[in-house]
């Protein structure tokens, strides 16, 4: 085979050298033949592991049958998945899309359409610092990444900003433009921060204090990554429009916008997209859905989340480090030192892939069916690149 080059791509990123093949469970094979314990998973796409097997007959079945009919045709799958996601959520409708920050983007236009038509025009959506909510223009301008509104201003106007679990400050915020509050369950890519117990209970009052929409962004943290099918699960909560993605798909792009029956306002010509609801896509998350609705797979999540947790806080005390948190099979350990990129390349020099979002953190999403002896074999190649590099 030629040699593979990557001079053809785009810079948009740092990449290691590796060359990935192919992957099965929580293992994945680079171009070399080297193998690596996954704790990325696709930045936790691939709930149910690489390559796993109800995803991989889903698509071929799939793919056999009715791949991309246009979202001008009803089909199959997508009625099924709408169906289903609302019977798991308690919401009303679906409106199903490719990525997050589509589903996010979609949350957003839907707020503003019921702020048009339900709350005196009101269109400003109150966010969290440091959030992250995709890469589109309006799902950056929402987001808080530190640095992200000097990137490509101007950006959509009707975001404002308050601190992550700070619920006086999000209650100063509301005006009369707001009509929304938009906030992940757990921020994800700030680094797993988790909001004080009861924030989000005491959101949702405060939304229907000031008769506003809540708005969970749980692409990161839904279908079973917590511990629990959706995050918000923890606190008894429901949101007036929920985004959903990564997991949802086990790896294949797909991500879901869910409203009540008070927010879903839309009307045809609102809201659209080429492969939007594309039965390929539908049918993976169907078999997805079933298996981490299964009733031992939360319950392992929980376990195995535990498991992990503990490991991280033995490594913490064992290597001086400042702590580590999260919920389930989405931790973070917080090194207390800018050296989260050398422990991340140890790490993969050990045949361990894991993710440092920040310069002193580094984050673990493993699969939903991470075993024990994995989280075991994990810990162990952490603490030798934590005693190398750390
Ligand atoms: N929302 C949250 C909470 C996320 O973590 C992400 C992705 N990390 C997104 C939205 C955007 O998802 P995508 O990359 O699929 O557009």
């Amino acid at each position: 085979m030629q040699p593979i080059s990557s001079s053809y791509l785009m810079t948009t990123t740092e990449r290691p050298d590796p060359v990935l093949v192919r992957g099965n469970g929580s293992l994945v094979w680079d171009s070399n033949g080297h193998r690596y314990l996954d704790f990325v998973q696709g930045w936790a796409t691939n709930a149910l592991g690489h390559s796993a097997p109800e995803v991989t007959q889903a698509l071929t079945a799939q793919a056999a049958r009715l791949v991309a009919p246009s979202p001008a045709f009803f089909n199959e799958p997508l009625l099924a998945l709408a169906q289903r996601l609302t019977e798991l959520t308690g919401l009303h409708q679906a409106y199903v899309s490719c990525t997050g920050a589509e589903a996010v983007e979609c949350a957003i236009k839907l707020a503003r359409k019921w702020g048009r038509k339900q709350h005196h025009g009101a269109y400003e959506i109150i966010s969290t610092r440091g959030a992250f909510h995709g890469r589109t223009l309006a799902a950056m301008a929402a987001s808080g990444k530190p640095g992200w509104d000097q990137l490509f201003p101007p950006y959509p106007a009707g975001f404002t900003k308050v601190a992550f679990g700070d619920l006086d400050a999000m209650r100063k915020a509301i005006g009369a433009r707001t009509v929304a509050l938009l906030v992940e369950p757990i921020q994800g890519e700030a680094g797993v921060v988790v909001p004080p117990a009861g924030y989000l209970a005491a959101l949702r009052e405060l939304a229907d204090e000031h008769g506003l929409l809540l708005v969970f962004d749980e692409v990161q943290t839904g279908l079973g990554r917590t511990g629990r099918l959706f995050a918000h699960e923890w606190e008894g909560v429901k949101p007036d429009i929920l985004t959903l993605g990564k997991g949802l798909g086990g790896g294949i792009p797909i991500a879901a916008t869910l409203g009540n029956a008070r927010a879903c306002c839309f009307e045809t010509g609102d809201q659209g997209g080429t492969f939007h609801g594309a039965p390929l896509a539908c049918s993976v998350a169907l078999a997805v859905l079933q298996a981490i609705t299964s009733p031992e797979l939360l319950g392992h999540v929980r376990a195995a989340g535990e498991r992990l947790a503990r490991g991280l806080e033995a490594c913490v005390a064992r290597r001086g480090l400042l702590g580590s948190r999260g919920r389930g099979l989405l931790q973070a350990l917080e090194l207390g030192r800018p050296t989260a990129h050398a422990v991340r390349d140890a790490c993969l020099a050990h045949g361990l892939l894991v993710n440092a979002p920040r310069d002193s953190l580094l984050r673990f999403m493993p699969s939903l069916r991470v075993t024990g002896s994995e989280i075991d074999a994990m810990l162990e190649i952490l603490d030798r690149a934590l005693g190398e590099a750390g």
